[in-house]
């Protein structure tokens, strides 16, 4: 079946879609955060930012970085809260990738996203340097490679 997002892309429930192109599509959410909260989507069905295929991203980003400040300047805001719930345990409810953007206010006092963990975790510098070590030997290397084959 497909998703309630792929349902609206279809036009098959309505929404109020902000923006659209080939691969696409912004529109507001229907339980805003703060006036102005929009989703940018892509067109087809991909459940999380990692099942996005390499020809379709740099279209999601291009048009978030095009909707970020669109969405600030409509609704007078100050700043905004961009952000991805990506996979179930992250909180994304909805399972087609999507982008919110929140459009934030000086007293707004929802705070950073920080604010979604009770403290702050403390990790001493081996386990630091360990990881590192990890990611920069796979992951991206991985992601240097796919970045250089697509210019
Ligand atoms: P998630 O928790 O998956 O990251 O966020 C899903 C978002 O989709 C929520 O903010 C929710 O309000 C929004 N949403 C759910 N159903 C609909 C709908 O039918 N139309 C619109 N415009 N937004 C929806």
């Amino acid at each position: 079946m497909s998703t309630i997002f792929s349902q609206i892309v279809e036009g098959e429930i309505p929404a109020r879609v902000v923006y659209e192109d080939e691969t696409t599509i912004a529109f507001l959410d229907a339980n805003p955060l703060a006036p102005g909260h929009t989703l940018v989507i892509p067109k087809d069905e991909y459940e999380r930012l990692n099942d996005v295929p390499d020809d379709v991203a740099p279209d999601l980003y291009a048009a978030i970085h095009q909707l970020v400040p669109a969405v600030e300047d409509a609704v007078d805001a100050d700043a905004s809260t961009v952000a991805f719930n990506n996979g179930a345990e992250a909180g994304q409810e909805v399972p087609h990738v999507h982008c919110h953007i929140v459009p934030r206010f000086d007293d707004d006092r929802a705070g950073p996203i920080h604010g979604m963990f009770a403290e702050t975790g403390s990790i001493d510098s081996e386990s630091l340097e360990d990881i590192a070590t990890d990611l920069s030997e796979t992951e991206l290397d991985d992601i240097a490679d796919g970045i250089e084959s697509r210019v």
